[in-house]
């Protein structure tokens, strides 16, 4: 359920601070330290999962709150004309952090990530 290596698994817990704008019983949601954009936030599972490869059924419920929770979380933070999502997953697909998370990109371009 958690690592206690993971550094997403401590922030999680309170051990690590972060810049929370969200959270519920399954997910978490906090700006990115290192920001690619105007707004840059992390939805991620308060579950450790290393990545989005290694999902099966029994995280449907949260992988579904994490897409309806990046609109919203866009909405309130001000981002009115768009924004990006992104999950990066292993190593070709540039993952730096193994704790599942998705990237949502808000703001005027230009931006990218990876
Ligand atoms: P990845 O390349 O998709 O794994 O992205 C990991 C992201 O986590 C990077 O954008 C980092 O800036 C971000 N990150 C790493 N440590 C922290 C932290 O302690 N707080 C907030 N964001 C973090």
């Amino acid at each position: 359920m958690s690592d206690p290596n993971c550094i997403f698994c401590k922030i999680v817990a309170g051990q690590i601070p972060c810049k929370k704008v969200y959270e519920d019983s399954e997910l978490l949601a906090f700006h990115d330290i290192h920001p690619w954009a105007p707004v840059h936030v992390l939805i991620i599972p308060k579950v450790h999962v290393a990545m989005l490869s290694e999902v099966d059924e029994t995280h449907e419920k949260w992988l579904g709150k994490m897409l309806l929770l990046a609109p919203k979380l866009m909405k309130e933070l001000g981002v009115t004309n768009g924004f990006r999502t992104v999950i990066n997953t292993g190593p070709d697909g540039g993952q730096e952090v193994y704790h599942l998370h998705m990237h949502v990109f808000g703001g005027p371009r230009p931006w990218a990530k990876g």
